[in-house]
């Protein structure tokens, strides 16, 4: 696959490769098996993004799991939280779960905390959140990913799920955007 791609009208360049991307995301199925063994967790993939990552993840972490999908909106009203619409309704119940939200990538962190806040008003056992990647350059808000695939720096990304105007997604490498 070559090194510089293009979505739209914007040029990206390869910066994690698929076979890194492969390594990485057997890690941390193997980190999850290991920390939710015996616990029937609840793997509450955020669509659309998450979905090829949650694929291999879940296929890495070979322990009893249960699989729930929502889609989410934000929307930053005059509360600094902002707040979060449920497209997607999830089917699953978090009451005395073992949650664990699977992301593509936290930006900001404006969307995940509020649904974070949701999750938790319905009383979950342990909630906890994969990403493949985190920018902490951008971290708007005080939350702090339990398991990270990759630390990048903040540029925009496609590619393993990620879109740019529905653009990208089939990549299977992650790309930056070149021309910033
Ligand atoms: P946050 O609320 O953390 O700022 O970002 C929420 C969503 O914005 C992410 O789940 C993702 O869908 C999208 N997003 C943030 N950064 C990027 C990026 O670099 N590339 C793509 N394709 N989407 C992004």
């Amino acid at each position: 696959m070559d090194d510089i791609v293009q979505a739209h009208d914007l040029t990206f360049r390869k910066m994690i490769t698929a076979e890194q991307i492969a390594e990485r995301v057997q890690e941390m199925g193997t980190q999850l098996a290991r920390d939710f063994a015996g616990q029937h967790p609840l793997f509450l993939v955020v669509l659309k993004g998450a979905y090829i990552f949650a694929a291999d993840l879940l296929r890495a972490c070979p322990i009893d799991q249960e699989l729930a999908f929502v889609r989410l909106s934000s929307y930053q009203g005059t509360r600094s939280s902002g707040t979060v619409r449920m497209d997607l309704e999830m089917t699953a119940t978090v009451t005395d779960r073992q949650v664990i939200i699977v992301e593509d990538i936290v930006d900001t962190g404006r969307t995940l905390e509020a649904f974070r806040q949701k999750l938790l008003a319905d009383d979950p056992a342990d909630l906890k959140i994969a990403t493949l990647l985190h920018k902490p350059e951008a971290q708007a808000f005080d939350l702090i990913p339990d398991y990270v695939g990759f630390t990048i720096p903040n540029e925009f990304v496609i590619g393993y799920g990620l879109d740019y105007d529905e653009a990208g997604r089939h990549l299977p490498a992650i790309y930056q955007r070149t021309d910033t």
